[in-house]
């Protein structure tokens, strides 16, 4: 099947539903399977064809929807991308998946152009709000185009664990499947639900589990174009969302809004949390006050995202990424490959109808990255005796001080245990004895609510001595990459420009 396929059975079953939310507007399923069609009679007409590269560039709106699966009708490959990149990064993009066609919000037209002139792509500027009107002229698609289950559906372009922007080959399996079992085994969803749609669909956690699971569901997704804690509040009260997908960093935001009682959240009845760790005491303070369970998952671009979830009907372990889901092996290794011990923390491994084709024209990296079947995620972890991992980090975070190894996420989840933090992020920064020092940068819930010294000395009394942070830098917010995922690449040139500059 085609990905595109499920649109259309849900606009065959319930085409006057609605499909989309987005501020004053309202797409139904017919109204989007209608649009996706003349996207698709466009894109044939203009010469693509099946496994052509058609490049998406828009915010959270209801048109990214009707491209997405318009371009999939048509038989092409979608390549999202980030509205917030510039014409150098545009320019790298469409070169390295040799799209086309490039689709872009009038919001961002003039660095889209710039950015196709050097591949030549056709730059097809998008009006959010009238888009669907412009089309009216276009002869739809009447069919869906048929695709094998193995044929690449969408280009993620993700950072990986080293070098430039590689593109992770998702195929039309890899996302039915891993949609199809978000849908039915995590969340239970039907078509009465109303799934937030706050995380950016250009990445593999909104696409799959908002978007793809929604369309599937033919559920109704309520989009939020520019993701804010009170924006968030009022979609949830507005539209009454039963499902909440968020990055950790939306729920400790939602948690800052002083008057957030004052929403009603009472819809909510599901909250799922991945792309970073879920601080434990995030989770139960978010619990307490929103009345609603967070299910904790975990995956990444390259595994179509969804790898392990906290079942909601298994065992529920915060602070763990729960057990494999469906179809999908999970392994815990040593630096040889073998397995390592219960408990004992090692690289994660993963094996599944989830895992990528390989990196777009990248040989190299996909024989580095899959090896014997195993996809290596690059983030260390453990198994316990329940089976449910967790994630201690990531392979490159790891802090050596002195010959010790240090996860920084353990010194975090201290952290965000005292009152008065917000947002914590543990770093290792150069020591010219120890190789690398321990630092933190905290974000507080109110200003001068704790001083560093009084934050470091908390952390001190809570763990062994050689992990407490030496430095302990207090900011205003921390840095965030456009999925609300805390940067820890630029808090590090942030701090040595500041080591520098003293
Ligand atoms: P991306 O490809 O952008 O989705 O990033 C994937 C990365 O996010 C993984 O390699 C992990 O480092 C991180 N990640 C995702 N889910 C979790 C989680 N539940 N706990 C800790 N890290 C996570």
């Amino acid at each position: 099947m085609n990905l595109a396929d499920h649109l259309a059975l849900s606009a065959a079953r319930r085409g006057e539903r609605t499909a989309i939310v987005c501020g004053e507007q309202t797409w139904t399923y017919a109204a989007l399977d209608a649009a996706s069609a003349r996207v698709a009679g466009m894109l044939t007409r203009g010469g693509v064809v099946p496994g052509g590269r058609v490049a998406v560039m828009l915010p959270n709106v209801p048109e990214f929807a009707a491209l997405y699966y318009g371009a999939l009708r048509a038989g092409a490959v979608v390549v999202p991308m980030n509205p917030l990149l510039k014409e150098r990064e545009i320019a790298y993009y469409l070169g390295d998946s040799g799209a086309g066609v490039l689709f872009a919000a009038s919001t961002v037209a003039d660095e889209a152009i710039a950015g196709a002139r050097e591949s030549g792509a056709r730059v097809i500027v998008v009006e959010p709000g009238s888009f669907a009107v412009s089309l009216a002229d276009e002869e739809p698609l009447a069919q869906v185009v048929e695709r094998a289950g193995e044929d690449t559906a969408v280009i993620l372009y993700t950072s990986g664990t080293t070098g430039r922007p590689k593109g992770a080959e998702l195929t039309h399996d890899n996302l039915i499947l891993n949609a199809d079992l978000t849908v039915r085994t995590l969340l239970n969803l039907t078509s009465d639900d109303v799934v937030f749609g706050g995380l950016p669909l250009f990445h593999t956690f909104g696409q799959t589990c908002a978007l793809n699971t929604t369309i599937m569901a033919g559920a109704t997704i309520a989009l939020l174009p520019r993701f804010t804690a009170q924006g968030a509040l009022e979609v949830i009260e507005s539209q009454r969302v039963t499902v909440f997908a968020g990055v950790p960093t939306m729920y400790s935001a939602l948690l800052a809004v002083p008057d957030h009682r004052r929403y009603d959240t009472s819809s909510l009845r599901v909250c799922i949390s991945g792309g970073a760790a879920l601080p434990v005491e995030v989770l139960h303070r978010f619990e307490d006050e929103f009345s609603c369970i967070i299910l904790e998952g975990y995956g990444l671009s390259e595994t179509s995202p969804v790898a392990a979830f906290n079942h909601p009907d298994r065992l529920r372990k915060p602070g763990s990424i729960g057990t494999a889901v469906e179809g999908v092996r999970l392994r815990v290794v040593g630096l040889d490959g073998e397995d390592v011990p219960c408990g004992e923390v090692g690289e994660i491994a993963v094996q599944g109808h989830n895992i990528m084709k390989g990196y777009w024209k990248r040989p190299d990296a996909t024989a580095e990255a899959i090896r014997n079947g195993w996809f290596l995620t690059g983030d260390m972890g453990t198994i316990d005796a329940d089976g449910c991992y967790s994630i201690v980090d990531r392979k490159k975070d790891l802090i050596i001080r002195g010959g010790f190894n240090i996860y920084p996420r353990e010194v975090e989840e201290v952290l965000y245990e005292h009152p008065a933090v917000a947002e914590a992020a543990v770093i290792g920064v150069p020591h010219a004895e120890l190789g690398e020092e321990v630092a933190a940068v905290v974000a507080l819930t109110s200003p001068g609510a704790a001083t560093p010294d009084e934050l470091r000395d908390f952390v001190k009394s809570q763990l062994a001595a050689y992990k407490y942070p030496r430095e302990v830098h207090i900011v205003q917010q921390l840095p965030k990459g456009p999925t609300g995922k805390i940067l820890k690449r630029e808090i590090r040139t942030g701090l040595a420009s500041a080591h520098d500059a003293a």
